[in-house]
């Protein structure tokens, strides 16, 4: 399927000279969003994995489909001061904007195979911090898996020791 067919862009959002891929026209069709789902869960085929760990939102419209398809738990990141329980923290810079990320302490055991799922990888910043929530608490980050690449950001560069599924590149 060419799933880039299904992703509209919108130009200058949310701030100009950004070039927006939006996933919702590709999650509103069912037969694509489930392709895209099958064929993330076909690429970490080989991979053993204890569980998914995804940051908020849209990691999670991506993550826990995959964490279901794969048979796994899935493990929510989301912004400081949303989770309910005792949490770790990381701070991280954004394409656009810089924040901090939390995952509940006892979400991961040490030693878990951890792959890190989000629907795309910008500058890395996202998923930089949630590699190292995962690695406070001691998981073993097996892969890293993204719907979509932006390979001019450079990302991947920051996750050198990482192994990388990606679907889609622009
Ligand atoms: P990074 O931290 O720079 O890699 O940015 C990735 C994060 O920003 C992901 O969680 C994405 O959901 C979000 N993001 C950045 N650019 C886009 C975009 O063009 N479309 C959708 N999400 C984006």
């Amino acid at each position: 399927m060419d799933f880039k067919e299904k992703i509209r862009v919108i130009e200058d959002f949310p701030q100009p000279g950004v070039r927006f891929k939006d996933i919702t026209t590709l999650l509103k069709d069912g037969k694509a969003f489930q392709a895209a789902i099958d064929e993330m869960a076909r690429q970490v085929a080989g991979k053993e994995i204890d569980v998914v760990v995804g940051p908020e939102a849209r990691g999670f419209v991506v993550g826990t489909p995959l964490a279901y398809a794969l048979g796994v738990g899935f493990v929510p990141v989301r912004k400081s001061g949303k989770l309910p329980g005792e949490t770790v923290e990381a701070g991280y810079s954004l394409e656009y904007g810089k924040d901090k990320l939390a995952v509940h302490k006892d979400a991961i055991d040490p030693g878990q195979k951890v792959l890190i799922v989000d629907d795309l990888l910008a500058t890395g910043g996202t998923i930089n911090a949630t590699l190292d929530l995962v690695r406070q608490l001691k998981g073993e980050v097996v892969g890293a898996a993204f719907f979509i690449e932006l390979t001019y950001l450079h990302g991947r560069d920051k996750l050198k020791d990482v192994d990388l599924f990606t679907l889609i590149q622009y």
